[in-house]
């Protein structure tokens, strides 16, 4: 991936001059002649409130030029993403599963690493259908201009922009009732649709439907259709 002004998302070649140790200049874009990445210069704290009010110019500077293919660690990142979101998922499942009194605690011991291993299975099985979505969704809307490299991208695009479930770390400290759950569930979904439209430019009413669509394949599989195997486990 290229270098991008966060303004108006053309290809730049470098962010910033350095002249010595913390003393940079940071270049123009030459299409909207406006300072091509002003986040350089920023404090994270200004990044992240950018991010929860879902703006563009965050997104373009998170996904191009805070991370991009070419980091040399980017998968060994990706993995430790997918691993924590996956223990987040359980997680999140387990408490409302116990809520609802899904948790026997009556019975041998073989019975709560059932239920683990069957959260196990809900958990990859949704985030699996949810990513399949996405990906099938992209490639029928851009067509010709897909191929390999645009599924990494896609794929890191969704795993940065699921930044908001790592707020479920709070939910293991402090009770929060459930409904919690459900509305980082939606900040997720409405951050991953930000961040397909900043990575595939299509337009945003058809990300959102592609993003909710994802999000209500994954709900249905882990929420309804897993459940209802179980009942004969
Ligand atoms: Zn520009």
């Amino acid at each position: 991936m290229n270098l991008q002004c966060v303004n108006c998302g053309h290809d730049i070649g470098k962010l910033f001059v350095q002249y010595s140790p913390g003393n940079i200049r940071l270049m123009k874009c030459e299409n909207c002649n406006a300072v091509a990445d002003p986040y350089i210069e920023c404090e994270f704290m200004i990044l992240l409130i950018d991010l929860i009010l879902h703006k563009t110019k965050a997104y373009r500077h998170l996904l191009y030029n805070m991370f991009s293919l070419e980091v040399n660690n980017i998968k060994g990142m990706m993995w430790k993403f997918n691993l924590a979101y996956i223990f987040l998922d359980a997680y999140m499942i387990s408490v409302l599963r116990t809520s609802k009194d899904d948790w026997d605690s009556s019975g041998s011991l073989l019975l709560p690493v059932l239920t683990c291993l069957k959260v196990l299975i809900d958990v990859l099985l949704g985030n699996f259908i949810a990513v399949s979505v996405v990906l099938v969704g992209t490639k029928v809307l851009l067509t010709s201009t897909f191929n390999i490299m645009r599924y990494k991208e896609i794929l890191l695009a969704l795993l940065i922009s699921s930044y908001f479930k790592l707020f479920l770390i709070a939910t293991m400290v402090w009770e929060f009732p459930s409904s919690v759950f459900f509305i980082i569930d939606v900040f997720v979904l409405s951050s991953n649709a930000v961040a397909l439209r900043v990575m595939t430019r299509l337009r945003t009413s058809r990300c959102v439907a592609v993003c909710f669509a994802a999000h209500s394949a994954k709900f249905l599989v882990t929420d309804f259709l897993m459940p209802l195997f179980s009942i004969s486990f």
